[in-house]
């Protein structure tokens, strides 16, 4: 049995304080990733900081019209919450595209962020793994690859990030609101998710001693057309395989803001903003899709398992582009895709 001390903080500075002194300590919130990497010895904390008495669980309008959302909302609570449903359908469709009702219920959107991977070499912690045990090795790269990512992977780690709700954000655009012992930092969510390189143990550019307070929407556009369409083994509980999540808005035929991001296909949420590009001022048309899933994917590059992979990427984006233009969405509930 491994000894940890429990801690419930009362307040963000008491986490932050701790959090700088016990550089083993880690924040506890919904605990539906966190105590599963402890129960598999992946994550052994000297201290779990539970968080969930601080008041980090509002959702609130922004002066310049977008959205502030607290750490602790949980995902069912985001994903039903009338604004979300509203004015961003394509958050609440990726949310509810995870995990299950139950597991919703418990998770936050901040442990959704940091959410780890789901490489079973992480996992099982009888095999090496970079990101578990620097410098041990990565067994996936030869091994066991089919999940594994076929951009942005480095010698050291091809893991993907597991987070549908990310996808989405990548596609709105958001930011993450931190604070640390020096104050408060806002990271874009570009910015926050890291590709492996040769520190692939650093899953974010978040510091051991910050927590995250929240997360802030743009406003949403007018007259969006979105669509979150994720292919998986098993039509539900199960990561995706590659995700794609949609945001056009076209005005008499013609694209006038295109926001495409990828999941389940690289070790942060993909999203090609120079790409994206290509589309606008184009007609919405399955050509103009097919071109720009093309330069998306110019820098794939499959493993021994996911060569499938690419493929399957771009003709995901293609239909997910498709259903946005069409303005009928990938339904959650029926997950077939039509
Ligand atoms: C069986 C199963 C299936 C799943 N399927 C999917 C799926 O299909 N799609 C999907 O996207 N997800 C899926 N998930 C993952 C699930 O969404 C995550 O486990 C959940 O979002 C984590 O949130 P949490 O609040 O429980 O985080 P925790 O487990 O409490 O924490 C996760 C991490 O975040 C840190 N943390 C939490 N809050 C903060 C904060 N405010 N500041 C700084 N650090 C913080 C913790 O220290 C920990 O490192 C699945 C999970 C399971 C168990």
């Amino acid at each position: 049995m491994r000894r940890f001390e429990y801690l419930r903080a009362a307040s963000i500075d008491q986490a932050i304080e701790r959090l700088s002194f016990d550089p083993g300590a880690k924040l506890l919130a919904g605990g539906t990733n966190l105590v599963d990497l402890m129960k598999y010895d992946v994550a052994c904390p000297t201290t779990i900081i539970d968080i969930n008495d601080l008041p980090l669980g509002d959702i609130k309008e922004t002066s310049d019209g977008g959205l502030r959302i607290g750490a602790l909302v949980t995902n069912s609570d985001l994903a039903f919450h009338p604004v979300i449903e509203n004015r961003y359908p394509l958050l609440a469709s990726a949310i509810l595209a995870g995990a299950s009702a139950q597991l919703r219920n418990a998770a936050t959107v901040a442990g959704n962020l940091l959410q780890r991977t789901r490489c079973s070499y992480f996992y099982d912690v009888m095999t090496p793994c970079n990101k578990r045990t620097p410098g041990s090795g990565c067994p996936a790269r030869n091994g066991l690859n089919r999940n594994h990512a076929i951009l942005g992977a480095s010698q050291d780690c091809v893991a993907t990030h597991p987070s549908d709700m990310c996808v989405a954000l990548a596609a709105i655009g958001t930011m993450i609101v931190v604070q640390g012992p020096n104050g408060a930092r806002s990271i874009s969510l570009a910015d926050f998710h890291r590709l492996p390189g040769d520190t692939p143990e650093q899953d974010t550019t978040l510091r051991n001693n910050e927590i995250i307070l929240g997360i802030e929407l743009p406003p949403a556009p007018e007259f969006q057309r979105y669509s979150y369409l994720k292919i998986r083994d098993r039509l539900s509980y199960a990561f995706a395989l590659v995700s794609a999540a949609a945001l056009l808005t076209i005005d008499d035929g013609v694209i006038s803001t295109a926001h495409v991001a990828l999941g389940g296909v690289a070790h942060k949420p993909w999203r090609d903003t120079a790409a994206e590009v290509v589309l606008v001022g184009r007609p919405a048309s399955r050509g103009n899709f097919h071109q720009f899933a093309s330069m998306l994917l110019s820098r794939s590059e499959a493993l021994s398992q996911n060569g499938f992979k690419i493929e399957l990427a771009r003709r995901t984006v293609v239909r997910a582009l498709e259903q946005a233009a069409s303005r009928t969405p990938q339904s959650q509930s029926d997950k077939r895709v039509h």
